[in-house]
């Protein structure tokens, strides 16, 4: 067991507002949202940042694009456009160290 925050969501220890609970990815919305839609895409395996993907990590980056795609869809901010966003260690912005991709539209 970590203290990683976004394992505790994970794991039910922490409240967060779920809009998808997959096998390998879960989304829920970020508690300070920058935009009408803010949501975070999260893979359910412990990984650090960008810089840490292993090879054996593919599918799973696959999966938030394309979770991502899907939730934009249902968002309904596929046509009017998003942004997807991945902060990489703190000089990219990067604070919570458990990989995730923010989905941010709606304007
Ligand atoms: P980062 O800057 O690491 O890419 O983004 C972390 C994001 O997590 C921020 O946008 C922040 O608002 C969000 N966040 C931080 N703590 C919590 C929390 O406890 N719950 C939720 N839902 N989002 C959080
Ligand atoms: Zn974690």
């Amino acid at each position: 067991m970590n203290d990683c925050l976004f394992c505790r969501i994970i794991r039910g220890e922490k409240q967060a507002d779920f809009v998808l609970r997959g096998d390998t990815v879960v989304a829920f919305k970020d508690i300070r949202p920058q935009a009408p839609v803010h949501l975070l895409i999260v893979p359910r395996k412990h990984i650090r940042s960008i810089n840490d993907l292993a090879e054996e990590d593919r599918p799973i980056v696959s999966d938030l694009l394309f979770t991502a795609r899907e939730l934009a869809r249902e968002a309904g901010i596929h046509q009017s456009g998003f942004k997807l966003l991945f902060n990489v260690e703190r000089g990219g912005g990067q604070y919570i160290f458990h990989l995730h991709l923010h989905l941010i539209g709606g304007w």
